[in-house]
């Protein structure tokens, strides 16, 4: 057992917060008995998270991982390609693309903005690959390179244009993962981008601890209707027939069920609220920590703005944090550990940093070394947050 889990905690890292309509929408399913595959909370959930992040459609699913799937299978990842994934992730981005029988390439990430590094893309596929009647492939292997799945990292934007920019040159398909990113977005010009809206599909997750919960789900976001559609008809087992139980391939079963879309629903009723609280308690730890030489903060870019999900920064002296948090009873989490690190992985292609001289260098194990979440639920009390930085300014 963990230091951690010996604890029940007095302030836990991040719960969700279920203080809107979530219980009388609810309640609404079970009394008009509308609780599964279909109903009318799925369609206004939907239309809610598309309306707010500009989407032109918006496909529920039952949660993130095969929200991930599906977009990948949708935009052609076949068996044998790579799929190029930050080294830093949740793991379900890079299980995504094995389920469809293609491997992750492993890439590390910046130290700044600790998300994927797409110089990095850029320089492989320049040594590396070769375009061929607008397919990439891989010199080596004689593999096809087919898709980018830049995640948004805590909620902080990738740099989406440079992505986008090696998409079309190397004719790769972007499937942005912003399973952690509701809310985040860039400024070109005039225009706002929310995460998830500028690859060729996003997706987002409703997972428990996510911006916000449906205690299990995901989306799927596109501007192509073709592949909102294709989207839906395999999350539904591929069905044709309206009446008759015919089926054109082979699909899934993945709906978001319509009793967990209306929580979803008064999730998004709060979402604006919830924006401004995370925002608040991003800022206020940013700035007691400050002057603590020991710890350094995700750098959020220019022209973006992050959604300040879950706070995470680097700390020198994690291990003493950890402890003395636990015997507070303060729940604090570490960041995931890199992709080629785990089992599954570790012998994927992972491209690491080369330095100015020449150096190879491995931001994605550096930054993983370092890094907490801290308490941040909208619900967290001031006195804690004091509590909390003062524990820490005080080591
Ligand atoms: C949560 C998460 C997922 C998976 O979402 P689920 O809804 O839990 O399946 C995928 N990628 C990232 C980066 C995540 O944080």
């Amino acid at each position: 057992m963990s230091n951690q889990e010996k604890y029940q905690f007095r302030v836990p890292l991040c719960t969700p917060n279920l203080q809107g309509n979530e219980e009388k929408y609810v309640v609404d399913c079970i009394r008009s008995n509308w609780i599964t595959s279909v109903g009318s909370y799925i369609e206004r959930f939907e239309n809610s998270v598309r309306d707010f992040t500009g989407s032109k459609y918006a496909v529920s699913v039952a949660n993130g991982t095969a929200a991930l799937h599906l977009a990948l299978q949708i935009v052609g990842v076949q068996v044998g390609d790579y799929v190029f994934v930050p080294n830093i992730t949740f793991v379900a981005s890079c299980n995504a693309v094995t389920y469809l029988g293609a491997e992750p390439i492993l890439v590390d990430i910046c130290p700044q903005t600790w998300q994927i590094n797409e110089k990095i893309i850029i320089n492989f596929l320049e040594k590396s690959c070769t375009l061929k009647n607008k397919v990439c492939i891989h010199n080596q292997t004689g593999r096809r390179v087919s898709a980018i799945m830049p995640v948004h990292t805590l909620g902080n934007m990738c740099q989406m244009d440079s992505i986008m920019a090696i998409s079309k040159k190397y004719n790769l398909m972007v499937v942005e993962d912003a399973a952690e990113a509701l809310g985040a977005r860039q400024k070109n010009m005039e225009n706002t981008h929310h995460a998830g809206t500028i690859g060729h599909i996003g997706v987002l997750s409703f997972n428990g601890n996510k911006m916000i919960t449906t205690g299990g789900g995901g989306m799927l976001l596109t501007n192509n209707e073709v592949f909102a559609q294709k989207a839906r008809h395999l999350s539904r087992q591929a069905k044709t027939g309206i009446f008759e139980y015919s089926h054109n391939e082979i699909g899934y079963n993945y709906p978001l069920l319509n009793i967990l879309a209306a929580v979803g629903l008064a999730q998004m009723e709060q979402l604006g609220n919830f924006l401004k609280r995370k925002k608040e308690i991003d800022t206020f730890y940013r700035e007691e920590f400050k002057n603590n030489k020991n710890i350094d903060f995700q750098v959020v870019r220019q022209n973006t703005t992050a959604n300040n999900w879950l706070f995470t920064a680097t700390f020198n002296n994690k291990e003493e944090i950890i402890k003395i948090l636990a015997e507070k009873q303060i729940q604090v989490r570490p960041f995931w550990q890199p992709m080629n690190k785990q089992v599954m992985f570790k012998n994927n292609i992972y491209l690491k940093t080369i330095d100015s001289q020449g150096i190879p260098k491995d931001f994605s194990n550096e930054i993983y070394q370092k890094t907490l979440s801290l308490p941040c639920g909208t619900q967290i009390t001031q006195e804690n947050l004091q509590e909390i930085v003062d524990l820490i300014n005080k080591i």
